[in-house]
């Protein structure tokens, strides 16, 4: 069956249509700049190159009519009309404590997704307005939405919750959610597939270091702990985002700056990470190109990054009480061989060992440890669109 694969910010709308039997990707795309002037489709297929082009989109609604047009489009189309489209995915960011796995689209789920809003402001409203736009245009195809937030579910109290009063846990669901579920399911299970072990005997730990970064320990196909929060603000140093910080720095910075809370925050998600520590860039092509270059702060923006990672390896080690497989994912983990190798140099006391060549390998599946390494070391390439279309297949058999 084909399956429409939808992921909605605010102002775009990515997209995939994915054969869910040989899970090709038939068409991929981008709409741009919804309800902001100069608004664009991008789109790609296995029967065109990728082109743009500009279409008025007000709202999502249009947004979602450009990409019927450009899936059933005569020559560079990939379908005859919706009707061929068995379901749609819907990535949505946050599910709160209500979905701990993928959903068919209800009035009810729609409304428990609402309820997690102020949990996820920036992306669950953007998300909601994809599904209802589907809903409106669809009308009678599937609506399926898989959570960042699912797979971390299964984390035990001592995991999730912060010594913070109980009220605020009790009142308001503040706790540890974790994000990135999507990926760590994705890359564990693909882990215990090449390694040729049952799922629900390993235990692995997910470095997935994109922009966003998180690391996720997965315990027998279980998550029990993962490096971001309540926001993905929490965990490993990231492109922009501070990762952990001392929760005090807020307020020493306010007496500092006399900025305010979302000030801060936002320069804790916008300014800070690699970024902000090096001056340089989020892009760990301009870190490495600086650092090449003598520049100085690059270094230890670099060094205090790989710092962290290796802290939280370090950590959900103990949690789990070993490790037989570490997997790297993600844009840095896939890409970046000076970043997997400082970090395992800092994991020989678990018995690993890096195979350099294999290691220089960049954006495919392979295994960088040495035959002999006591704990075998992946780069898993992460692919969240094909994990989705695969959720909504589950969920609709
Ligand atoms: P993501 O958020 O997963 O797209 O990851 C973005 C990060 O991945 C950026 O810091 C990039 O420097 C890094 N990255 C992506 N592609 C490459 C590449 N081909 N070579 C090196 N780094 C890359």
């Amino acid at each position: 069956m084909e399956v429409l694969v939808i992921n909605c910010g605010s102002s775009s709308l990515k997209f995939q249509l994915i054969n869910s039997d040989n899970e090709k990707v038939l068409a991929k795309g981008l709409c741009e700049r919804i309800g902001i002037s100069g608004s664009a489709i991008t789109y790609e297929s296995v029967n065109c190159e990728k082109n743009t082009k500009e279409i008025d989109m007000p709202t999502h609604n249009e947004a979602i009519t450009a990409v019927i047009s450009a899936l059933t489009a005569e020559n560079t189309g990939v379908i005859k009309d919706m009707s061929e489209v068995g379901a749609v995915g819907h990535r949505v960011v946050h599910g709160g404590e209500y979905f701990s796995k993928s959903a068919l689209v209800t009035e009810d789920v729609l409304e428990k997704i609402e309820k997690c809003n102020n949990l996820a402001p920036l992306h669950n409203p953007a998300n909601i307005i994809g599904i209802k736009a589907c809903m409106k245009i669809m009308k009678d195809t599937p609506n399926v939405v898989v959570f960042d937030t699912a797979f971390h579910q299964t984390m035990p109290e001592e995991a999730y919750l912060y010594a913070l009063p109980r009220e605020y846990y009790d009142d308001y669901k503040i706790r540890r959610y974790g994000f990135h579920g999507t990926s760590h399911s994705f890359v564990s299970k693909r882990a215990a597939a090449i390694c040729g072990k049952p799922y629900n005997e390993l235990k692995t730990i997910v470095c997935h270091l994109g922009n966003g970064a998180s690391i996720c320990a997965v315990d027998g196909g279980k998550s029990v702990d993962t490096s971001m929060g309540l926001t993905p603000l929490a965990g490993v140093i990231m492109g922009t985002r501070s990762g952990d910080i001392d929760p005090g720095i807020l307020e020493v910075i306010a007496n500092h700056t006399g900025k305010n809370i979302s000030e801060i925050t936002e320069i804790l998600n916008k300014k800070s990470g690699v970024a902000g520590l090096s001056g340089v860039s989020s892009d760990f092509r301009d870190i490495e190109k600086a650092i090449s270059e003598g520049n100085e702060n690059a270094k230890s923006a670099f060094d205090a990054y790989v710092h962290t990672v290796v802290k939280f390896i370090g950590a959900y080690v103990a949690v789990m009480n070993g490790v037989d497989v570490i997997a790297f994912t993600a844009g840095v983990g896939e890409n970046n061989g000076h970043v997997r190798k400082d970090v395992c140099s800092h994991l020989k006391y678990l018995g690993i060992e890096i195979d350099d060549e294999a290691n220089s390998k960049r954006g495919e599946e392979v295994m960088i440890s040495t035959k002999e390494s006591k704990v075998k070391v992946y780069v898993i390439p992460t692919n969240e669109e094909l994990a989705i279309a695969r959720e909504t297949v589950e969920v609709l058999a």
